[in-house]
């Protein structure tokens, strides 16, 4: 019986390792000293998430799945010995703990974070910063004007303005900020939910490479730029996955548009598989199957060519 149960494990073993042979490998360099770190894949919410008692999140409870942190890309340049945060998230202590203790410790929580919008998962963390928490010194927060002024009028935010636990950084839509020598980010409205701030997107320039992070909009036909030439003029572009398909919520999904999984999919069918494996998805919401560390609807997409974003994988830049 023993046996049987060890020969069984080891197929098991196998193969999980033969289903997904290049999604932990996929752009690792270890020579790097400019790179990209996902942080964090999760939809604002976070997996698992509350009050959910359906087989998504059962799953988490049952030891099946892991939790997944909220999306988040962190932003490493070794040369400079400095180290961003790509939006605020509610897990920013795990992020900025993972940023410190496998890729830079460099005597800084971070050397500036450049937020999206006004939605829990992209900002809130920032209340970490203040008087209740490590009541940071002035680190730098790159907002767009609506943020910005968000920020201002609004507590508990305000008192982070006031006590400088955060400097004030603005930024002009479509405007590039050299953060250091060879690397640029440039931010890009998108439309999106926009109640509290606007909403952008950034691009990310490195040395050689550049990257593409938009975790959130609306529908990809509603911006004013097209996606296909966006995605083809940069080396990886981490784009929104918060729903897999239409119907996955019982709820109207009008009211919360995103563009599908498999909207993306087919709206890229025609094109390459360089640029298809370019696109690694991102910010899946607790219902999307693709959330889950194996399911077959990921194995699909991937032999189509398109990836999924992971906690801990790296994307150099130079
Ligand atoms: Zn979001
Ligand atoms: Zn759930
Ligand atoms: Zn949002």
């Amino acid at each position: 019986m023993k046996t049987i149960r060890f020969l069984g494990l080891i197929i098991l073993v196998l193969f999980n390792c033969n289903s997904n042979p290049k999604e932990t490998n996929t752009n690792e360099t270890n020579n790097s000293n400019q790179y990209i770190v996902v942080l964090g894949i999760a939809q604002d919410a976070g997996f698992p998430q509350i009050n959910c008692n359906k087989s998504c999140c059962q799953s988490y409870y049952d030891g099946m799945e892991s939790k997944k942190l909220v999306s988040c890309l962190g932003l490493i340049d070794l040369e400079s010995n400095q180290k961003w945060l790509f939006d605020a998230t509610p897990d920013i202590i795990e992020q900025t703990q993972i940023l410190k203790e496998r890729h830079l410790d460099n005597n800084h929580i971070i050397d500036g974070i450049f937020l999206t919008h006004a939605h829990i998962g992209h900002y809130t963390g920032l209340m970490y910063l203040g008087l209740e928490a490590m009541n940071a010194n002035k680190i730098p927060v790159y907002t767009m004007p609506r943020m910005e002024k968000y920020l201002i009028d609004n507590g508990p935010w305000s008192q982070l303005v006031k006590n400088n636990n955060i400097e004030r950084v603005s930024l002009d839509n479509d405007s590039t900020v050299i953060i250091h020598n060879n690397l640029k980010v440039t931010p890009i409205l998108v439309p999106h939910r926009d109640e509290y701030s606007e909403t952008v997107g950034y691009k990310i320039e490195g040395k050689n490479k550049s990257a593409l992070f938009i975790p959130d909009i609306d529908k990809w036909h509603v911006w004013d730029r097209n996606i296909i030439d966006e995605v083809k003029n940069v080396d990886y572009a981490f784009l929104d996955a918060s729903f897999f398909k239409d119907g996955e919520l019982k709820r109207d999904m009008s009211k919360i548009p995103h563009p599908f999984t498999t909207e993306t999919t087919t709206l890229f069918q025609n094109e390459s598989i360089e640029t298809k494996n370019k696109i690694h998805f991102i910010h899946y919401n607790h219902t999307n199957p693709t959330i889950k560390e194996n399911h077959p609807f990921k194995d699909s997409i991937q032999k189509l060519g398109f990836r999924f974003a992971k906690e801990g994988m790296k994307f150099f830049l130079d």
